[in-house]
């Protein structure tokens, strides 16, 4: 059998893509916000309940961008518990990441200790729908109100999933997201960023663009851009959305059904919610359990990831560290089970077996 390994990237039909590219050609305009491109961002709005939506590079540079945008240079309250990313960016802005603990059924930032965690300095919230799965959004919009602070979601994980009657990107100052090859939606490279006030927008645009208009400089900007073969990818891959959530509903219950009255935790689906299903992570009892599992998968050359591990509170360049002992255990326990379109059912069952075998 082939190797099966965490995720494989969905790949449309190459003929529906060269199509798409045969227009691009006609053309001959590659890049610099071509019609693909706004196609896209405005097939965009409805998954981020905003006009204001950007097609970016990638998920990194979306976050970026967006602690630019709202000028944040102090302290940023951030979740331990996420892809590497959501930390370095805030590092790479030169902001200093304070990282608070998670709430361990909803695997996102616990509100209550982002309130006692704030200091004069601190200036934004930066929270992961981890797995996709929301945070408390609106604790969250209450203590930012209630302190005068910024709030970037990382929705890296998030296409798709809808909170409270709204798309889960539609949340906080800034939501962003990355549309990487291993995402659930992707365009190969990009990302995205969404806002609601016209000044931020028009901010992230000359941001994403090197900070001036024709002749006319503005601020320090960068190269955020994406290129209309991205853009040919996003606008394909969103026709094929709904196929693809549906098949991913069906393959995460059936896993979830396989594993139920074993000893392994499973991400909590809360109340008010749509969920993408982008992941799905089984907290085992113990990390021996979990090595125990890896190798036992590992000889029949199944491969999934420790999804997310090391907890970033043990990131090696961290100047100051804090402690998070309950995304620490967490991030050792925790793996995410191969899910992907192409999955079929009974390679679900035998992956189960599997995972069974390791509980009680
Ligand atoms: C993938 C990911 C990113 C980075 O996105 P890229 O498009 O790969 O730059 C950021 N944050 C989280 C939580 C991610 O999973």
């Amino acid at each position: 059998m082939a190797q099966v390994l965490v995720t494989r990237t969905y790949l449309p039909e190459l003929s529906e893509y060269t199509e798409l590219l045969e227009g691009v050609w006609h053309r001959g305009q590659v890049t610099n916000n071509g019609p693909l491109l706004q196609e896209l961002e405005d097939s965009l709005v409805p998954h981020h309940g905003t006009d204001h939506v950007l097609f970016v590079g990638n998920g990194t540079i979306a976050l970026q961008l967006a602690l630019r945008a709202l000028d944040i240079t102090g302290e940023v309250i951030t979740t331990p518990y996420s892809y590497v990313a959501s930390t370095t960016a805030i590092l790479w802005e030169h902001c200093t990441p304070v990282h608070v603990d998670i709430d361990p059924v909803t695997f996102c930032i616990d509100p209550a200790r982002i309130e006692a965690a704030i200091t004069p300095r601190t200036q934004a919230i930066l929270a992961t729908h981890v797995y996709g799965l929301p945070c408390d959004v609106d604790a969250i919009a209450t203590i930012a109100r209630r302190h005068g602070l910024k709030v970037i979601y990382d929705g890296a994980h998030a296409f798709g999933t809808t909170h409270q009657g709204r798309p889960l990107l539609s949340y906080g100052d800034i939501s962003t997201c990355s549309f990487h090859a291993t995402k659930i939606y992707h365009t190969v490279e990009g990302g995205s960023i969404a806002c609601h006030d016209e000044e931020t927008y028009r901010k992230l645009r000359l941001l994403r663009a090197f900070g001036h208009i024709k002749d006319d400089h503005f601020l320090v900007g960068i190269n955020g851009k994406n290129s209309e073969l991205h853009a040919a990818m996003g606008v394909l891959m969103l026709r094929h959305m709904p196929s693809i959530l549906e098949r991913r509903k069906a393959q995460w219950w059936r896993y979830a059904e396989a594993l139920q009255g074993c000893d392994v935790q499973l991400a909590r689906v809360p109340g008010d919610t749509d969920y993408n299903h982008a992941y799905f992570p089984a907290i085992m009892p113990s990390e021996a359990a979990l090595h125990a599992l890896l190798e036992d998968l590992a000889k029949n050359d199944i491969h999934p990831r420790r999804y997310f591990y090391p907890s970033l509170t043990e990131l090696p360049y961290l100047s100051a560290r804090g402690t998070c002992p309950i995304a620490e255990d967490l991030a050792r326990r925790a793996l995410c089970l191969p899910l992907f379109h192409q999955l079929d059912d009974a390679l679900i069952d035998r992956i189960a077996l599997f995972v069974r075998s390791h509980l009680k």
